[in-house]
């Protein structure tokens, strides 16, 4: 099989590399694996040398992983079920504000990371944005930066080299995906600002988990967009759903389609009807083609518009 990549650098790449596509899918990456019963920790050789991640009881108070060590908020299953309680359904999304949090760190090495989580209530769900805006400029030491979206992907930025071309501040950098995206890109995507902004869509396959990542070198300074948006279930302590129990444990079969933008665009959309800050107009690009969030977004209200309108004569 001949390993070429169709993607350009300022692109990411692809879960479908184009050689496996006409080939039956492949099967489902499991990072993790916790069976249905407790781990013994004699079990640790059969997880591909990897020590097993402790069993987790969904319904306990534990929260799932925040997209950035700098990210000081975390999620358990009971504040959902405790403001669940107290809303009431309506016909727009709603911010739980209880829930949201933003925030931000300066570190002494110079870089800064500015962080926000929501969550919104939307049709009996629980929706979340969280993202992380990475700074910094030339000059500082070089530290990498790892970045989580679900238990069954993360992506690891290299600290970036500056550089002059054609009197042209110049950035570059290597992303590494965990797991790898596409065989061409096993060691990871280099990544120059002079091919413009990088550009990537992770769409877990368990998890209702869409993870999005910009670069982009402005001036002097190079930003990292990281934005995941999430889909946590109906939030019933008593009843955890299988959208939950696969963010928090990783555990789950295999439900979603990698080539949707669906989840990220209602997201987004929630938060762009509650007029809220942080929504990167970006165009992404998959096997199927290009898909503009915002023409989605402004399509899907035209389309409620008509409704309203058919309904009301
Ligand atoms: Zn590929
Ligand atoms: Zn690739
Ligand atoms: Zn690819
Ligand atoms: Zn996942
Ligand atoms: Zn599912």
């Amino acid at each position: 099989m001949s390993a070429h990549c169709p993607w350009s650098a300022h692109e990411g790449c692809c879960r479908a590399h184009p050689s496996t596509r006409d080939q039956p899918p492949q099967p489902p990456i499991h990072r993790i694996e916790i069976p249905e019963q407790k781990l013994e920790p004699s079990n640790a050789a059969s997880n591909g040398g990897q020590p097993p991640p402790p069993y987790i009881d969904p319904r306990s108070s534990y929260a799932i992983t925040p997209i950035h060590l700098a990210v000081e908020h975390h999620l358990s299953l009971q504040h959902l079920d405790c403001v669940r309680r107290r809303l009431e359904e309506k016909p727009t999304p709603q911010l739980v504000p209880e829930l949201s949090a933003k925030g931000s760190i300066s570190r002494s090495d110079g870089t800064r990371i500015e962080w926000n989580s929501y969550v919104y209530f939307e049709r009996g769900r629980f929706l979340q944005r969280q993202q992380t805006l990475y700074l910094r400029k030339d000059g500082m030491a070089k530290r990498k930066e790892n970045f989580i979206s679900c238990p069954h992907h993360s992506i690891e930025i290299d600290g970036p080299t500056f550089g002059f071309q054609d009197d042209r501040l110049t950035a570059k950098t290597l992303i590494v995906n965990n797991p790898p995206r596409c065989e061409v890109h096993f060691g990871g995507t280099e990544w120059n600002s002079l091919h413009g902004d990088y550009l990537q869509m992770n769409v877990c396959q368990i998890c209702h988990c869409d993870a999005e990542c910009i670069i982009a070198l402005e001036i002097d300074n190079l930003f990292v967009w990281y934005t995941c948006y999430k889909d946590l279930g109906t939030g019933d302590a008593s009843n955890p759903d299988a959208k939950w129990i696969a963010l928090l444990t990783g555990r789950g079969t295999p439900c979603r389609d990698t080539e949707s933008f669906e989840l990220y665009a209602r997201v987004w959309g929630a938060a762009k009807s509650l007029d809220q800050r942080g929504l990167e107009d970006v165009t992404h690009r998959n096997s199927r083609g290009v898909f503009n969030v915002y023409s989605h977004w402004m399509q899907s209200q035209n389309t409620q518009n008509q409704e309203t309108t058919d309904r009301g004569t």
